[in-house]
């Protein structure tokens, strides 16, 4: 007899807790009838798959290996597109402004199930796929992978509530192009190079003469709109002066010409809803409430419509660590901030919001519970957690090679991280292992170095870690989506969601 014979004849009888046989996990809530199909996600061994029985269009459309009785579909590309078609809940969409989202960047693939269990329930929507071209290059992942995995979770959680999927920190033509073809709902675009970082630091003479150099079209431009007038956001006034409408036009003036430009090529003609971010964070001086003013000014003038805007806050949002700065002067600051994004009707966007759980209650309050916050690597920590305390002897191997390539990451990254302080591997028992996830050295260096775990190859081209990295979450699939509940609901009670 197939082992599959349970599995069939609980999909027959809808009782699907009696599937479980030798070697095969079922998925309850993936159960799904659909005419004369049914259909149900396990796991065989480490491997997931859709077992499909019945007849009819949806049965013949998914490919996969038949034999006795049923048809084992794999998570492909292909059998994606398939359930897409006919569960519209599981292909990603776009949520507009009015709803608090959360992205959940899943570097893995295997965190959106525990994702999806910490926000089913809770007043905040999910953009599960969310990868910057720099994660996927550190992971060798592509955007196709990356939507199928979250799609195949939804599915197999049964979740129907929505989810988004964001081509994070984009910014050549052709990645913006590909992901739109892909289907991703949420483009996030990096306007980092288009800002000119040098102005901060000229003195007045010099910005004079920057500003005079430019046609006199733009100049004229900025002046008749800005200068010497003040702009109500909410209870604040923004005002500039000559100074400051220089500076606006010449750290921004490129930067808004490539977003009014990407969104008239892109988005305005995408056929469908995009929720279009513009993000101006990765650069290296705060964003000044009043060039956040300009900015949106000088978007919504020209007809656009985004859905969140990330300016860079004053203090640190360092990866993987609670918020490093002058509370109260954040406070300050996003109040102002908040009440600009309000103006104009969109979302105020947190990036690199992991663990910033002092100002958590902050963004809740003053964005009134209106935002949108991106988070990543986190999961990846999380998933070196229950590492720590179920695999300790792969822990310790993978520790002891992220202390020696450490440096080589922070070429992509900027941590804080002392690694001189972080307890050396032989002062800790197999028990405490988890407890480096605690300290903010650590979890830094972690953090950072997920790509070079992940590809990290030994002489005969074998993985180092990752297969058994991922054959030990396979095993431990539990307790990771436990671990994420944890560590992602903690982060939605403070936000009050
Ligand atoms: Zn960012």
């Amino acid at each position: 007899m197939s082992k599959y014979a349970a599995v069939i004849d609980a999909m027959k009888s809808g009782r699907i807790e009696d599937a479980e046989s030798a070697g095969v996990k079922p998925y309850p809530r993936s159960f799904t009838v659909h005419e004369n199909v049914r259909l149900l996600m396990v796991k065989d061994g480490h491997v997931k798959k859709i077992v499909a029985i019945g007849a009819g269009p949806l049965y013949d459309e998914l490919s996969g290996e038949e034999t006795d009785g049923c048809k084992l579909c794999g998570l492909t590309h292909e059998n994606r597109l398939v359930l897409n078609r006919y569960f519209p809940y599981t292909a990603p969409r776009a949520f507009g402004t009015q709803v608090a989202t959360i992205g959940l960047g899943d570097r893995l693939g295997i965190a959106s199930p525990g994702h999806i269990r910490t926000v089913r329930d809770r007043n905040i929507k999910p953009i599960l796929a969310q990868q910057s071209i720099r994660e996927l290059n550190l992971t060798g992942r592509d955007y196709k992978q990356v939507l199928d995995a979250a799609c195949f979770a939804v599915f197999q959680e049964g979740y129907k509530g929505g989810f988004g999927a964001d081509g994070d920190h984009l910014k050549v033509e052709s990645d913006i192009q590909m992901s739109l073809d892909l289907g991703f709902t949420m483009l996030t675009l990096d306007c980092s190079e288009k800002i000119d970082n040098t102005i901060e630091g000229m003195s007045v003479a010099e910005i004079e003469a920057k500003y005079g150099a430019l046609p006199a079209e733009v100049r004229e431009h900025y002046e008749r709109r800005y200068l010497e007038q003040s702009f109500q956001a909410g209870e604040f006034t923004i005002r500039f002066d000559k100074l400051d409408v220089m500076k606006n036009a010449l750290i921004y003036g490129e930067a808004i010409r490539f977003m009014i430009y990407i969104y008239d090529k892109y988005i305005r003609n995408a056929g469908r809803e995009i929720d279009f971010e513009i993000s101006i964070d990765e650069t290296l001086t705060p964003t000044a409430p009043a060039s956040h003013y300009l900015v949106a000014n000088e978007l919504y003038a020209s007809g656009l419509n985004i859905y969140s805007m990330a300016p860079r806050f004053c203090g640190e949002f360092q990866k993987g660590i609670d918020y490093i700065g002058d509370i109260a002067q954040f406070e300050k600051e996003l109040q102002v901030h908040a009440a600009i994004a309000d103006h104009f009707g969109y979302k105020l966007s947190i990036h690199s919001g992991s663990d910033k759980f002092s100002v958590f209650p902050l963004i809740a309050k003053y964005t009134k519970g209106r935002f949108h916050l991106k988070t990543a690597g986190t999961n990846w920590l999380e998933a070196m957690r229950v590492v720590a305390a179920t695999n300790p002897a792969l822990y310790r191997r993978m520790h002891a090679y992220a202390l020696e390539h450490f440096h080589e990451a922070l070429a992509y990254y900027h941590v804080k991280a002392d690694i001189r302080k972080v307890k050396p591997l032989d002062q800790v028992a197999d028990a405490d292992l988890p407890s480096y996830m605690d300290d903010d050295d650590a979890r830094q260096l972690i953090h950072i170095t997920y790509g070079i775990l992940l590809q990290a190859k030994d002489g005969e081209g074998r993985s180092l870690f990752k297969d058994e990295f991922f054959r030990t979450l396979s095993e431990q699939e539990e307790a990771y989506e436990s671990a994420l509940r944890r560590h992602i609901g903690k982060h939605l009670d403070l936000l009050g969601k």
